[in-house]
């Protein structure tokens, strides 16, 4: 499920292929992933515009059409960009095309169709309707402290409420939490201010090396959870047996020994 490291790769991507070309179509095949907007004012609106800059904000990322016209791209479990310069390259599971006069093409793939695509005017303002906390990368260390200082609950659920942070989900909470030392289900507020310290830098540390790796597994460090989580799996740094539980729906993966519960 892509979270803020796999956005963020994406949307380097699409700013190095996408970006100041003329739109000559937009061809929708399948319209579910459309929110809000239909696929023939989808392309009339979009066409003859250029896309030309993104922003991304947590999961969401948002592309400049023209002065009041953002596109919004939310990737869901399995969305992902491929550009393109032949017809027949087009990815397997191709929701919409960009069709760019210089005839390439930028595809929404998505296989589980989770994804969603949008129009907007305001950017801030979407923010502010979807109640989305702050990146969790303009964050420092103050604000962190200010957000989870009074909040109840188990650590992992807080920070993948995007009302709170926005752009942690499942994979990276466990990552950071790892790293930090803390076990997932640890009630916030019994985490000490030095601990938070912890689990702030730890999160900007995975951050953004996981965006260094363009988010990509193979190019983790083997020292991460991430190459080891899963059944079987053993902690890259004690060697002993990884365990799994239900922690706010979702399933975290961590060492009992390396992440005490205080
Ligand atoms: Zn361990």
């Amino acid at each position: 499920m892509p979270e803020l490291p796999d956005v963020e790769t994406f949307k380097c991507y699409l700013d190095a292929t996408s970006l100041h070309q003329r739109i000559d179509d937009v061809e929708v095949r399948n319209a579910y992933v459309l929110k809000d907007v239909s696929a023939r004012e989808l392309a009339r609106r979009l066409k003859g515009h250029r896309f030309e800059s993104s922003r991304r904000h947590g999961k969401h990322l948002f592309v400049h059409a023209n002065e009041d016209l953002w596109l919004r791209l939310h990737f869901g479990m399995t969305g992902s960009l491929r550009y393109f310069g032949n017809a027949e390259q087009a990815p397997t599971h191709t929701r919409v095309l960009f069709i760019f006069t210089n005839n390439h093409r930028l595809a929404f793939d998505d296989q589980r169709q989770f994804g969603q695509i949008g129009l907007l005017k305001d950017v801030d303002e979407f923010l502010k309707e979807r109640a989305l906390g702050p990146d969790a990368l303009d964050l420092d260390l103050g604000g962190f402290q200010k957000i989870l200082g009074k909040r109840r609950g188990a650590v992992k659920s807080i920070l993948m409420n995007q009302r709170l942070i926005a752009g942690i989900g499942n994979i990276y909470a466990d990552e950071i939490l790892f790293r930090a030392r803390i076990h997932p289900a640890i009630e916030i507020s019994r985490l000490s201010s030095k601990a938070l310290t912890k689990l702030f830098r730890a999160m900007r540390y995975i951050l953004e090396k996981a965006i260094a790796a363009k988010a990509d597994v193979n190019q983790m460090p083997k020292s991460w959870l991430l190459p080891h989580r899963g059944k079987g799996g053993k902690c890259p740094r004690c060697g002993r047996e990884l365990k799994s539980s239900k922690i706010g729906g979702r399933t975290a993966w961590f060492c009992a020994h390396c992440q005490r519960r205080l």
